[in-house]
């Protein structure tokens, strides 16, 4: 006989996971990179991300990580690279989203874990202003926000400097 489904009261708290990639390449006319931005910072650095909006990859990974948590849909799902109106976008729209989505759905953050993977540049200077700006955005305080910087030991795309990528856990807990 299989175990009765559980009935007592657990505590509501959820985890997600975000993941994103982009694709690096020279400002134009060489290609198509656009300004290195990572959690709203901008980098100063010969190559950028390719995407539709900014192509910033914290953001992005971070509205993944919090919709997953949610069971909402993801931001490829939310907001199609097909569209004009996302084109260019600066990606703190979508964190502004994800906060209000979180906030209707009863909950609140208690952390963020982010990895940031790429070559160069180097974060750990500007990591006190990307975990800032990310708890800015959201509401909540900048201790709930950890970033770690780490490189891919210049092997496959990423360690060749050809692309960054960003991976995000987040807990969140009902709080109404
Ligand atoms: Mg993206």
């Amino acid at each position: 006989m299989p175990e009765p489904a559980r009935t007592a009261p657990l505590p509501e708290i959820r985890v997600g996971h975000g993941y994103d990639l982009h694709r690096l390449e020279a400002h134009p006319p060489e290609g198509r990179g656009r300004p290195f931005v990572l959690a709203g910072i901008r980098f100063d650095h010969p190559v950028g991300p390719v995407g539709h909006s900014d192509g910033d990859a914290v953001f992005h990974a971070v509205f993944d990580a919090l919709m997953g948590a949610l069971g909402l849909p993801d931001i490829g799902q939310a907001f199609p690279d097909t569209a004009p109106e996302w084109e260019g976008r600066d990606s703190a729209y979508f964190m502004e989203k994800a906060r209000a989505r979180v906030d209707e759905a009863g909950f609140a953050v208690v952390n963020l874990d982010i990895t940031v993977i790429c070559e160069r540049p180097k974060l750990s200077p500007r990591k006190s202003e990307m975990t800032a700006n990310i708890a800015r955005l959201l509401g909540i305080e900048p201790a709930r926000v950890n970033l770690k910087g780490k490189t891919h030991e210049k092997v496959d795309a990423v360690g060749e400097g050809r692309a960054v990528e960003v991976h995000v856990v987040c807990l969140l807990a009902r709080v109404r």
